[in-house]
This record gives C-alpha cells, structure tokens and sequence, in this order.
C-alpha cells in the first residue's frame, strides 16, 4: 500500500462521506470537519429518529452504481431500504409512461411509448423518432443546446409537457428554455437507454439518514477515523506541504492531504486567497431552490405511489406528488415537489403553498367543503447549481494536496447523490497523486 496520509475532509454530505470512506479503507488517517450537528447536507434528516423529516424528498435511479455500492459497504440493507419499481411518469388520470420490470432497453422504451396512455399515435410516433434520434447520434450534442432546442423540432407538444418537462426538471432541477443538452443526453443514456435496470426509481422507505449518513458515520468511527460535528472550517493555510484549517478542533494538528466536500460557495470562499480562478469559476456557479411541501388530504385512489402532475408558471407549481410509507386508514399524506422553483419562490413561499395546494385540489377534486392541511412547506434555496447549457463546473484538483469532492465538480452528471458520491470516490484515489 501507498504511504499513509493525514487526510482532513471538509463537510459530511454525500460527497464528504465517500470521500472519508474511501480514504480510511485504503488507509489513510482521516479527520472530517462537519458544520451541522447531523452528518448529511442537503441530504440530511432532521434527526436520528425514524420518524424524521428530511430535508426533502429524494428519488434515487437504479443507475446510482457507486452510491448503492456504498451503502452497502457500510452496513446499509439497500433492498429494504429502497423501494424498487420501473420508471414511470403516471399522472393521476393513469395516463403516462411506465417501463416494463424486464427486457431488453430499446426494446422495453419503444413498447411502453407504444402502450402510452393518454398519447396519440403523432404523439408516439414523434417519441421513437425522437429516441431514434438521440441513439444515432450517440447521445452527444454542442455544449451549447438547451434541453428546448434539443426538442424543437421533433416531439409534439404533449410528449415535450408530458414527458420530457417533468425528466429533465427532475433531473437537472433546470427549466427546459435554459437546460443543458449535452448533460440531459448523459442522463438518458445511463438510465432510460442504459443497462437494464439503470431506470429504476429507487424510493427511500426510511428517513435519508438511515439510506448512508448515520451508517456511514458508524462505519467510520468503528475504522478508526475521527469527525468533529458542529465543526465549522473558516480558513486554509498551507505550510511546508502541510495543510492546517481555521477553526480545526486541535490548532496542533496538520494535513497532508484536504478534500473540500462543501458547497460550491463555501468552497469558494474558503479557496479566494489561494486559489483565485478556481474560486471565481466555483463562485460563478448560480443556483436553483427546489420546494418540498406535505400535506394531509382526504384519501384518494392513486394509480401510483408516485405521479408526475402538469405544471405551469401561472397556477400550478408542483411536478410530481408522493404518497410514500404506512399511511393511516382516513386521510392521505402526501409529499409535492417544486424542481426549478426559483420563479415560484420569488413570489414567496405562502404563495407557492396556496397555488400548490389549489393545484392538488383540481387534479384529485377535492372540493372546498374537504380540508386539505398544509403540515410543512420546505424551500431549499440553493438545492442544486442551475445545469444550464455550458455551464462551466470547477474541476476536482484545486492546487496540489487540496481537491473539491461534491456534486457541482465538473462531470458528466447533474448535480445528484451519484454526482456526490462518485466525486467524493474520486478524490478520495486521487490522495496519493
Ligand atoms: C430538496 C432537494 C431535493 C433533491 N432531490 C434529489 C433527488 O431526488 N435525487 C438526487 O440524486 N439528488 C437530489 N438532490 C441533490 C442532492 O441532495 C445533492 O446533489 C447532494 O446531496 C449533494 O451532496 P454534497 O455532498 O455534494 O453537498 P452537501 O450535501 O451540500 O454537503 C456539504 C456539507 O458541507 C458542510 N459544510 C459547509 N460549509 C462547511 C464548513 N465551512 N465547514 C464544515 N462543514 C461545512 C455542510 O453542512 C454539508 O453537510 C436534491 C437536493 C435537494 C436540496
């Protein structure tokens, strides 16, 4: 094995998280710095119960190879704590796209635009072509397209409202009139036309702390390593080719190696004085809110657990409703997602609600007469960067001994868990270079 470093990770997200287990397996004395009293980010629960509220709701794809691998290495039971089911884009009035459980992938994709429910054969028929389309030219396309250039000239209308709008929303947290392309492409290849079950939506049956964070804080401590909760990092200083943090619990201590698993603004911050282009391209980054609402409702039928709802910028806020876990026998608790919410959040977030909470009683008619309680509205101000189209990210490497691991790092993925965890990996067996 290579020599042993002193490694401190700066932040316990996703990214952070891999980033120290990784290190630690492949030896290496690792220190994390976590400014929250829950280990976590934007990924994090409340707290350590069962019963906590996360920070919002999160879908995770069974093309999430590396996250699944590491909740696993950490004690995780990803079976039980997933709830697997082919993709599908149902809307309450069952219309939609659902994937088969099996078979082969174009084949599969082609069967269910075929079987589509609320589609006309022009629809259908713009929808393979599309598909076609994007196969044969190997999912690649200029840096520069948006998701609604990319989109002109084929599909109808309905295929693009119905369809497109709440993957690419979901995905980029993007809107389609700014989103890029070329990382949308990314995305359908390695999921809807990637291996066979890449697709799948993976639904946590547990608060998220329980998916990675507290396991993998468990792991790490049992392995040796050291993290410091409540830690807030304020500084970097580099002497003699050791590394020492402002705010780091012993002012004694050093660091061969440091791993920025921050935010993008914080990690900007904290690299202005060093590192001054790495940190204007990080600073440079915009971001987009995303606003997570629960409600209480009378009991509905449901086609699905999950349902994409039509969306606009007049009335209707939400692009996807949940009704997850052990529900009571008289009412319906049910979760509303707001992607791309900046436009929606600018009004404010008691507006948001009141249209969200309109838009859910037309779509399930709910009458006035029926109460439809709102238990908590969440907005996540800075939930992801915008992935617009030639958005330039940061690379990993900051300067030598000190690299960014999280999900804004250049990369071919939108900002998601994988995007994290794959970054944090990555730094993580870049230690000794
Ligand atoms: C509401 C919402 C819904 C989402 N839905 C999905 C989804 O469905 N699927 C999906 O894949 N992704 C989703 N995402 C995106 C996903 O949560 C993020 O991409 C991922 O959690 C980012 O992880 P990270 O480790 O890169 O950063 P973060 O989670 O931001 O972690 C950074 C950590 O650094 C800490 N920190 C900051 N400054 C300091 C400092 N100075 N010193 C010490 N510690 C510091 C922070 O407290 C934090 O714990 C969603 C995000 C949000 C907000």
């Amino acid at each position: 094995m290579a020599r042993s470093l002193r490694v401190a990770v700066v932040g316990a997200g996703w990214a952070g998280l891999a980033a120290a287990v990784r290190a630690t397996q492949a030896g290496h004395a690792v220190t994390v710095f976590e400014l929250a009293g829950m280990p976590g980010g934007r990924a994090r629960s409340d707290d350590d119960s069962d019963a906590a509220t996360d920070n919002g709701q999160h879908i995770l794809l069974g093309g999430y190879a590396r996250t699944l691998a590491l909740m696993r290495d950490v004690g995780v039971d990803v079976e039980r704590a997933l709830l697997r089911m082919p993709l599908s884009v149902t809307y309450a009035d069952g219309g939609g796209f659902a994937l088969p459980a099996s078979g082969p992938r174009l084949l599969a994709a082609a069967g269910a635009l075929a079987a589509a429910r609320g589609f006309g054969l022009a629809d259908k028929l713009s929808a393979v072509a599309m598909a076609l389309a994007w196969q044969w030219r190997g999912f690649r396309c200029p840096a520069s397209l948006t998701v609604a250039e990319l989109l002109h000239r084929v599909p109808t209308g309905r295929v693009r409202r119905r369809l497109i709008e709440p993957l690419c929303v979901a995905a980029l947290n993007t809107p389609l009139a700014e989103a890029s392309a070329e990382v949308f492409l990314a995305v359908m290849r390695d999921s809807l036309f990637g291996a066979r079950d890449a697709s799948d939506l993976l639904l946590p049956q547990r608060p998220l702390a329980h998916l990675l964070p507290l396991p993998a804080l468990t792991w790490l401590h049992a392995h040796g390593a050291t993290v410091h909760l409540r830690t807030r990092i304020d500084g970097l200083d580099k002497r003699a080719d050791q590394w020492r943090l402002g705010g780091q619990v012993n002012p004694e201590d050093s660091f061969d190696r440091v791993i920025l698993a921050t935010p993008a603004l914080e990690a900007a911050r904290l690299t202005r004085p060093l590192a001054p282009d790495w940190s204007a391209t990080a600073a440079a980054l915009s971001h987009e809110p995303i606003v997570t609402l629960s409600l209480t409702a009378p009991k509905r039928a449901w086609p699905a657990a999950m349902l994409a709802l039509d969306s606009d910028e007049a009335t209707a806020p939400a692009q996807f409703a949940f009704k997850l876990g052990a529900q009571p026998p008289d009412v319906d608790r049910v979760t509303l997602v707001v992607s791309a919410a900046g436009s929606w959040l600018a009004r404010g977030s008691d507006a948001v609600a009141a249209s969200a909470i309109a838009q859910y009683r037309r779509v399930f008619g709910v009458p006035d007469d029926e109460s439809v309680r709102l238990d908590s509205v969440r907005a996540d101000k800075r939930a992801t960067f915008r992935c617009t189209a030639g958005v330039v990210r940061p690379p990993r490497g900051i300067l030598p001994g000190l690299q960014a691991a999280a999900d804004y790092v250049a990369g071919p993925y939108p900002a998601t868990l994988e995007a994290a965890v794959r970054a944090g990996e990555a730094a993580a067996r870049d230690l000794d270079r």
